[in-house]
């Protein structure tokens, strides 16, 4: 059943099928881009036109379950495709739903359950692109020997055989389309092309530093994504008049930290042996996402990025004191933001 959530509504607004269905037609956001092979995106209404579509293609942290892919959301905008981060089976999600071609990546942080599907994606994609692929994400830090930059260019120079045999030798695919481009970012605006304005900003995963979330809005609306983060006070400031938050969670070990709960220390004590081995301690417990809601007061709240999965992190939140609109994320949901937000 879809859920259509008017402008400014608490997310009570559960129709029936049929007329959610006719809702849904009327905002052209039926059958959407997942059901639909599409390359790049094409709108075929104005009400489309102007919505963003955001579909989960991994929402579960690091692990090797095979049904559950890692990190990934793709955000399509107007003639705009963006994937935010691409763990793996991310790639194999985007060929699931039937979106090839995708050149623009932004990575949250450097996490290997945000980026170990970018190779896949870079590789598979080089006659499916129109040109190069090009990733934005952070920059080095303390203990953060390799930035995006880095990230790109050891991939070059890990995949140069293969690139040679294929570019120069046998097949003579495009160069220009297996350039793989990094970008280190700050906070800001990284990326504004075609009405589709991309913000960054820092969020609190140390010693992971820096990593960053991400805004997206377009034509009036707006997505953003969290990224790994414990809460943090600037995604909160980012967020505020947001569509949908796209939160992390962790539910195992963080419970007893709850919402109001001091945070562990920063970084660069001696503690942060201790936290390195606590993975809940860079990460957001349903109690403290429960204020995080509160606070940035999204039209909808959603999780992704959950941890252990399957997790159901809802008892929790609302017992914690967040009764605004949830969503429990899934793997291929699609959360269509217009003048109302449906998710199916
Ligand atoms: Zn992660
Ligand atoms: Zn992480």
């Amino acid at each position: 059943m879809s859920r259509i959530l008017p402008a400014g509504g608490v997310g009570t607004h559960v129709q029936s099928m049929k007329s959610a269905m006719l809702l849904c037609a009327a905002l052209a956001c039926s059958p959407l881009w997942a059901q639909a092979p599409v390359s790049p995106p094409t709108s075929t209404s104005s009400a489309t036109a102007k919505s963003i579509v955001v579909t989960l293609l991994g929402t579960a942290g690091p692990s090797m379950n095979i049904e559950r892919p890692e990190s990934g959301t793709l955000i399509q905008a107007g003639t705009e495709t963006l994937l935010i981060d691409c763990g793996r089976g991310v790639p194999e999600q985007l060929v699931k739903i039937g979106v090839r071609g995708v050149s623009k990546v932004f990575l949250t942080h450097l996490h290997s359950d945000h980026t170990e599907g970018l190779p896949i994606l870079w590789m598979s994609g080089w006659n499916g692109r129109d040109g190069r692929l090009s990733v934005w994400g952070p920059g080095t830090g303390q203990d953060q020997p390799t930035g995006t930059v880095g990230l790109t260019q050891a991939l070059a120079t890990a995949f140069a055989t293969n690139t040679h045999i294929r570019r120069d030798m046998v097949e003579k695919w495009p160069g220009e389309k297996i350039i793989i481009e990094g970008h280190d970012i700050d906070e800001g605006v990284v990326y504004d092309h075609n009405g589709v304005k991309v913000t960054a900003f820092r969020v609190a995963h140390e010693p992971v530093a820096p990593a960053y979330g991400y805004r997206v809005d377009y034509a009036g609306h707006s997505v953003v994504v969290s990224g790994d983060t414990r809460p943090s006070d600037n995604l909160v400031k980012f967020s505020k008049g947001v569509d949908v938050l796209i939160h992390e969670v962790f539910g195992a070990g963080a419970a007893g930290r709850g919402g109001a709960a001091p945070l562990p220390p920063p970084p660069g004590d001696g503690a942060t042996a201790q936290r390195g081995g606590a993975p809940a301690a860079y990460h957001t417990s349903p109690e403290e996402a429960a204020g995080v809601f509160k606070r940035a007061a999204p039209r909808l709240a959603l999780y992704s990025h959950i941890a252990p999965n399957p997790f159901d992190p809802t008892e929790r939140t609302r017992a914690a004191g967040y009764d605004g609109p949830l969503q429990v994320g899934k793997d291929l949901m699609v959360i269509t933001i217009g003048e109302s937000i449906g998710v199916k």
